[in-house]
């Protein structure tokens, strides 16, 4: 499932992309028809994420997206057609060879294939969504009630800040529940934006058994796990993709000359990592830590890795 970097990262694209001019909706799956009709010919003039949600504000209408575990979006478009990554270097976007524009000087795209539920077209270039669990225009209340129900988002922070209201709703949030914090990290109304891979890497690098219910972290724990995860996600929004373990570790030890390899086929600590995460998907083999077996079993329907050596807290 995307977690919170890919929507924040969606969301800048969608700004960059789309926010500020006139633009064209429409459904070719068919399910969106009646809230296409409601957002096209309009101007979006905010696009941002609150945890997994994409938020598209227009006026009083809000387009609300949730790609669920298969949605995404995919965009193409003129030369012209470009968002500036988190460096400000200029990417291109799928970029059309030959493009040919109507007489309004719109690009005309590609026919739809598969199952497009919307796509939001601009001048030059447009944008394909596909396999949503939600796709759907609300208005305000409905959009209240949605934020409403999610707790902080640690991307939604002041860039390079930690806020201290956000860490103290998610610390109370965590002596509220009566789940393990691998559950709590989980439920978006206690933190929003973590997923499978974060849940596991975050409490690894703190060293936090993910049975410990979710009311007994101290204080200190709390802060740490709420920094390292912001950490992690503002890692994820730059890189867009998630790689939590990296060469430099310190906690690697000697081990990390094993895990590294450049691409002629030599080792040394500046390559690139072969893997990226400490715990994910590494269940069966040693813990880079301490050596242990790293262990993986189902929680609430998704995998759940762990080291049982050092994550005892
Ligand atoms: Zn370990």
């Amino acid at each position: 499932m995307p977690e919170g970097h890919t929507i924040h990262r969606l969301a800048g694209r969608i700004q960059q992309l789309f926010v500020g001019q006139t633009w064209r909706v429409s459904s070719p799956q068919g399910p969106f028809t009646t809230g296409a009709a409601r957002l096209t010919d309009r101007t979006p003039h905010r696009a941002v994420a609150w945890g997994k949600h994409l938020i598209v504000h227009l006026g009083a209408d809000i387009w609300h997206v949730h790609l669920g575990l298969y949605g995404s979006f995919g965009f193409r478009g003129d030369e012209a057609f470009v968002t500036s990554d988190a460096l400000g270097e200029l990417r291109p976007v799928g970029r059309v060879k030959e493009p040919t524009y109507d007489d309004a000087g719109w690009i005309i795209p590609d026919a739809p294939r598969g199952a497009v539920r919307a796509r939001i077209h601009v001048p030059g270039g447009w944008g394909d969504l596909r396999g949503p669990v939600k796709c759907r225009v609300l208005n305000p209340m409905q959009y209240e009630a949605l934020v409403g129900r999610l707790g902080p988002d640690p991307l939604r922070q002041p860039t390079g800040e930690i806020d201290p209201q956000m860490l103290l709703t998610f610390r109370d949030n965590l002596a509220r529940r009566r789940i393990s914090i691998a559950a709590a990290l989980m439920d978006q109304a206690v933190i929003a934006g973590v997923g499978n891979v974060y849940r596991a890497e975050a409490l690894f690098v703190e060293r936090i058994n993910p049975d410990t219910p979710s009311q007994q972290l101290d204080a200190d724990q709390t802060n740490a796990l709420w920094i390292t995860i912001t950490d992690q996600l503002r890692t994820g929004v730059q890189e867009g993709s998630i790689r939590t373990l990296r060469p430099t570790d310190p906690e690697l030890g000697l081990r990390g000359s094993d895990l590294h390899r450049d691409r002629r086929g030599g080792t040394g600590r500046a390559a690139e990592p072969l893997r990226g995460h400490w715990v994910y998907r590494h269940h069966d083999t040693p813990c880079l830590r301490c050596g242990q077996t790293i262990l993986m079993r189902e929680l609430q329907g998704r995998r759940l890795y762990w080291c049982p050596g050092c994550q005892t807290r």
